[in-house]
């Protein structure tokens, strides 16, 4: 079967949450990249199993990203970020 792929595009101001999957108990932590009041969880909600700093130090570098990314999103900007998804979607 020859795999067929969709292309999803969207405005990066639509990203909305982002999820963290446990690697001991595979819960998925949602986090709202909008929540100006958001913490990094130092570990996970479910399992307890503490989150090592590449991995909370990877969401803090992404949430200062976002936040300058989001930054230059307004009328006045010279361009604005798009994210381009493709998705097998002979496999779904
Ligand atoms: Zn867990």
């Amino acid at each position: 079967m020859v795999p067929t792929f969709k292309e999803y595009v969207f405005d990066f101001a639509e990203l909305k949450l982002l999820s963290a999957v446990c690697k001991k108990c595979s819960s998925e932590i949602i986090l709202d990249v909008t929540d100006k009041n958001l913490r990094i969880p130092n570990s996970c909600p479910s399992c307890h199993q503490e989150f090592d700093s590449v991995f909370t130090n990877a969401l803090k570098s992404f949430f200062s990203a976002y936040s300058n990314l989001m930054g230059i999103e307004n009328p006045q900007a010279s361009a604005r970020i798009r994210i381009r998804q493709k998705v097998n979607v002979s496999e779904l």
